[in-house]
């Protein structure tokens, strides 16, 4: 049985839901895309904006590309307080349960976006408590919230 499900998202658009109750550590959905070599991705002006949504870091050599329609995985919403997260095994990436999930709970992961002067443009709607208003990666919200404060 399938552990997700499609469903209009909150956060944006459409997003993938728990299908039933998950243990945390469970492989949720394999985040399928195709390989690509790092110069590939430096080269292609596809990834040019530095918010490569999809683009996942496989090892020195290689990236994955997950912007395909075949990649369902690709429809899991970032989140400032994530229940999942993107873990590479070999080439292959699947999405993890970092946490217990409840049977009809949007998944999602932190998209890792680094801090930067475009942060503003990426508006973050998860809704969580510990939502820092943009979808940026955690080790640097505190930028954010200093920002906020020097207003
Ligand atoms: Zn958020």
């Amino acid at each position: 049985m399938r552990l997700y499900k499609i469903r209009k998202s909150k956060i944006d658009n459409l997003g993938l839901y728990a299908a039933k109750d998950i243990k945390k550590g469970s492989k949720i959905i394999e985040y399928k895309g195709k390989v690509i070599t790092e110069k590939e991705a430096e080269e292609s002006p596809k990834y040019d904006n530095g918010k490569a949504i999809y683009l996942f870091n496989l090892n020195k050599k290689y990236d994955l590309d997950g912007d395909f329609k075949f990649n369902t995985a690709r429809l899991i919403n970032h989140s400032c307080d994530p229940n999942c997260e993107v873990t590479g095994v070999g080439l292959k990436l699947w999405v993890y349960s970092i946490k217990d999930i409840k049977k009809g709970e949007e998944f999602s992961y932190d998209y890792g976006f680094s801090f930067d002067e475009d942060f503003k443009n990426y508006p973050c709607r998860c809704g969580s408590k510990k939502c820092c208003g943009y979808i940026v990666r955690e080790g640097s919200r505190w930028r954010i919230k200093k920002k906020k404060i020097r207003k």
